[in-house]
C-alpha cells in the first residue's frame, strides 16, 4: 500500500509555519509499512483543494489530509472532500456531546459553528480528539482509504498513533508489519552494514535497514505477521544474530536517546554528576537538563571557554595549559576532576577540544579530549578526532561524552 500526504493551509504555503505533520506521518508510515509517495501542500481554497484529492486519488492507495478540520469559514477540507467523494457529512454524536460538555466545563459561551467540528463523512470510522474537539476520521471508498486528521501536531500526533496506526494495521490484516529499531553509537554505518551484510542480504522477513544521522547509526528490523507476539519472537532472533557481532555498541530500542540512557545510567549507580564544558559551551548541561527529574543528580555545570577560567576557576596548572595545551587529555582529566571536586559530585565530565573551523594550539578541528572522573578511581581522558562542521563536532562530542556516562 502507498499513500499521499495532503497539508491543507494557507500559512503552510506563505511559510509561517513548516509542515512537520508530513515529517511526522512519514516516519510513523515507514513503522506500519505504508511507503509515502507523494507530499503535497495545498492553501485553503476549495478548488485547489478539490484538483489536489482529484490527482492524488490516481496515484496512492491511502490519502491522508492534515488541517483544515476546525470551526472556521477557511476550514474546508471536510466539506471540499465530502463534495469529490459524493459523500454525506453527519453528525457524530460522541463528537458534539464532547464538544457541548466542553463548552459548558470551560464555561465559554457555545456558538453555533462549533457544530461544525463534529460533522463527520458518513460511514467513516472516528478517531477521538483527545487533546482538541474536532475529530479525525477514516473513510473506504472503492479502493482507495481517505483519512482527515486535525492540523494542530499537538491534536495530530497522538491522535494518529493511538487510532490512525491501530486503524491502518487492522485494514493490513495478515500483512500487518511489526518494527523495532535498535540504537548504535561508537560504530560508522558502512563499518555496521559491512560486519553483518551476509545477515542482511538473508533476510527477507524480517527486513532489517540501516539509517545513520548525526554520529548515530540506527538498524529498523521489520516483519511481516498477523500475530504481533508471533512478529516479537521473530525480530527477537534476528536481534539476537545482530547483538552476537554489534552488541557492544547498543544502546537504546527505538525512540530512546542517548541522553535518557546515560542519566538511568547514573541513576541506576545512584550517581551525582557536574562537567566542565570548554569546547562544548554549555551544550552537554543543556542536553542533560532536558531530562525530566535530572535534578536529583545533576548538579551543574561550568563553562570554562577561556585559559584563564580553566586556570583560576578551575585550577589547571599553568605549566600544563602551556606545555601540554588546552587540548589535551592532561588538561581534560583535570578538569573533570577538579569540577567533580568543586561541585561535589560523584562523577565529573569534561570536553575541551578544536571545534574549527581553524586550528588552535597546531591541533587540527575536530581533536577533542573528553575527561572523566569518578570519585575513587584514576580519571581517564579519551581522544577523537571528529568529522564535520563546528556545530556537527560540538554535537558529537556531546554525545561521546553521553556515550561513555553511559557504558
Ligand atoms: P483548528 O481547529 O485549530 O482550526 P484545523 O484542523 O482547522 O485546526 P488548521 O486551521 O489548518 O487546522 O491549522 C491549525 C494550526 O495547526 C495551524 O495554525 C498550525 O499551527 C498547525 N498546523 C496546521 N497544519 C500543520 C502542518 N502541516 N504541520 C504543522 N503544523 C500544522
Ligand atoms: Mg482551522
Amino acid at each position: 500500500m502507498n499513500a499521499e500526504i495532503l497539508a491543507v493551509g494557507t500559512e503552510l504555503l506563505l511559510g509561517q509555519i513548516v509542515n512537520t505533520n508530513a515529517a511526522f506521518i512519514s516516519r510513523r508510515l515507514a513503522d506500519v509499512g505504508v511507503h509515502v509517495y507523494y507530499q503535497t501542500v495545498v492553501g485553503d481554497n476549495a478548488e485547489r483543494l478539490r484538483q489536489a484529492v482529484e490527482l492524488a486519488r490516481t496515484r496512492a492507495d491511502i490519502l491522508i489530509f492534515t488541517g483544515g478540520l476546525g470551526p472556521t469559514k477557511d476550514d474546508l477540507t471536510k466539506e471540499t472532500i465530502a463534495a469529490v467523494l459524493g459523500a454525506r457529512l453527519v453528525h457524530d454524536e460522541a463528537a458534539l456531546s464532547y464538544i457541548e460538555d466542553y463548552f459548558a466545563r470551560t464555561g465559554r459561551p457555545f456558538t453555533e459553528n462549533n457544530r461544525k467540528q463534529a460533522l463527520v463523512l458518513q460511514g467513516s470510522t472516528v478517531f477521538p480528539n483527545d487533546h482538541g474537539m474536532a475529530p479525525g476520521m477514516g473513510l473506504q471508498q472503492g479502493d482507495k482509504l481517505y483519512v482527515l486528521l486535525p492540523g494542530p501536531p499537538k491534536e495530530m500526533n497522538p491522535m494518529f498513533t493511538s487510532y490512525v496506526e491501530p486503524f491502518l494495521q487492522r485494514l493490513a490484516g495478515s500483512d500487518a508489519l511489526h518494527s523495532r529499531v535498535l540504537r548504535f553509537f561508537g560504530i560508522g554505518e558502512s563499518q555496521l552494514e559491512h560486519v553483518l551484510q551476509d545477515i542482511i542480504d538473508s533476510q527477507s522477513n524480517p527486513t532489517i535497514a540501516p539509517l545513520a544521522s548525526e554520529g548515530e547509526v540506527t538498524l529498523r528490523l521489520t516483519a511481516k505477521h498477523a500475530l504481533a507476539e508471533e512478529a516479537s519472537r521473530m525480530l527477537d532472533a534476528v536481534e539476537a544474530q545482530i547483538m552476537d557481532r554489534v552488541g557492544e555498541y547498543l544502546y537504546g530500542y527505538d525512540d530512546e536517546t542517548l541522553h535518557e540512557k546515560a542519566v538511568a545510567m547514573l541513576r541506576s549507580k545512584s550517581f551525582s554528576l557536574s562537567c566542565a564544558e570548554s569546547l562544548t559551551g554549555g551544550l552537554f548541561s543543556e542536553r542533560i537538563t532536558s531530562v525530566p527529574g535530572v535534578s536529583s543528580l545533576f548538579r551543574g555545570g561550568i563553562v570554562c571557554y577561556s585559559n584563564d577560567v580553566k586556570q583560576q576557576v578551575l585550577r589547571v596548572p599553568a605549566e600544563v595549559l602551556q606545555t601540554d595545551g588546552a587540548v589535551s587529555a592532561a588538561c581534560a582529566k583535570l578538569l573533570a576532576e577538579n569540577v567533580r571536586e568543586l561541585l561535589g559530585t560523584d562523577v565529573g565530565i569534561s570536553f575541551t577540544g578544536v571545534a574549527g573551523p581553524d586550528s588552535l594550539e597546531g591541533k587540527q578541528p575536530g581533536t577533542v579530549y573528553i575527561g572523566i572522573s569518578i570519585q575513587g578511581q584514576p580519571s581517564a581522558a579519551v581522544g577523537l578526532q571528529l568529522g564535520g562542521s563546528r556545530p556537527l563536532v560540538r554535537e558529537r562530542a556531546v554525545k561521546y561524552g553521553l556515550y561513555h556516562l553511559y557504558r
